[in-house]
């Protein structure tokens, strides 16, 4: 409890000592009077309650930044671990192609073998573009920099885009696709580019995060206010507890080290973003673990379109 002092000599000296020593007030006993001492206590009794709400207040401060300090060296973590993987994956297609070069060169320009190695240097290179072009964009993004460039264009021009997008990964996986869209011609109001590159990432994922043979279904329909595209894999599945992380920057799982086929961890981050671009939403959806997962963006329909013919 607070301490007042009470005492019969008036010192100066004394009060000062007794204040530093922590007293709330000091008083002397000839001069003192109930009114004077029902003050003093009120006033010792309004410090003690003041210096433990401040030495509350310090204690949830020092909680609060502890917190944030945690959540400062993750991110730090997964900024390293974003590093590491980006240099693997920007090193990963120069080695096929300086491979490429060597036998071009060790055939002395066998054209047959100049035309594989070509097209094996096309595919590594686009492959590399790819990324870059996704670098450059998830920075755009973040800062709200990347312009939509709207026009009307067909829905089967978009969807054709994005399948030859994402051709080279479903192939390499020996997967099976299948697309099913609505009966009648539908012209959509978006930037058609952006739009094959949500789905080329969804289709892309579907094909990394699947065993060879698996089945993938890109699904278009239309939907009262909505334009809705939905990518269902049978894949390897979304744990729940990630679920709610994935669109997060960098928000692969820690797995690029055990050999699963992480990539950057930003793919799901810019379709989310180019998704808000267009006023649409994505969500994911898995039974768990092995279960598959599926994926559904919605984009509403925009002034005068999109419209059936
Ligand atoms: P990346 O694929 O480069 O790691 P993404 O942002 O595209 O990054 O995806 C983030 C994470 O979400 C992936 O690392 C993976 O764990 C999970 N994920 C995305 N798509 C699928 C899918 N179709 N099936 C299972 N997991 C997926």
């Amino acid at each position: 409890g607070p301490i007042i002092l009470l005492t019969g000599k008036g010192q100066r000296e004394l009060d000062i000592v007794a204040m530093q020593a922590g007293a709330a007030d000091y008083l002397e006993k000839n001069r003192l009077d109930g009114v004077l001492l029902e003050r003093s206590i009120r006033y010792a009794l309004r410090k003690k309650q003041y210096e433990a709400d401040l030495e509350r207040q310090v204690r949830e401060r020092t909680a609060e930044l502890s917190l944030a300090n945690e959540s400062l060296r993750d991110v730090d973590r997964r900024k390293d671990a974003f590093l590491a993987t980006l240099a693997h994956e920007l090193r990963n297609p120069l080695v096929p192609i300086r491979n490429a070069l060597e036998i071009m060169r060790l055939s002395e320009n066998r054209t047959e073998v100049v035309e594989s190695g070509r097209a094996m240097v096309e595919r590594q290179i686009g492959h590399f573009v790819r990324l870059i072009d996704d670098l450059v964009d998830i920075t755009r993004v973040t800062r709200g920099k990347i312009e939509l460039r709207r026009e009307m264009v067909d829905l089967s021009f978009v969807i054709n885009a994005a399948l030859e997008g994402s051709q080279p990964l479903i192939d390499a996986g020996r997967h099976q696709i299948t697309v099913s869209l609505p009966p009648d011609p539908i012209r959509l109001n978006v930037d058609p580019t952006r739009l094959a590159q949500i789905l080329i990432n969804l289709l892309n994922n579907a094909a990394k995060y699947s065993e060879e043979g698996g089945r993938i279904e890109l699904k278009v329909s239309d939907e009262d206010e909505h334009f809705v595209f939905r990518v269902r894999d049978t894949g390897i599945g979304i744990a729940a507890n990630r679920l709610p992380h994935i669109f997060e920057m960098f928000g692969q799982a820690d797995q690029s080290r055990d050999g699963s086929p992480g990539g950057l961890g930003i793919g799901l981050y810019l379709v989310r973003g180019l998704a808000a671009l267009h006023g649409g939403t994505v969500e994911a959806f898995s039974d768990g673990p092995g279960m598959g997962s599926e994926f559904v963006v919605q984009l509403p329909k925009v002034d005068g379109s999109p419209t059936v013919r």
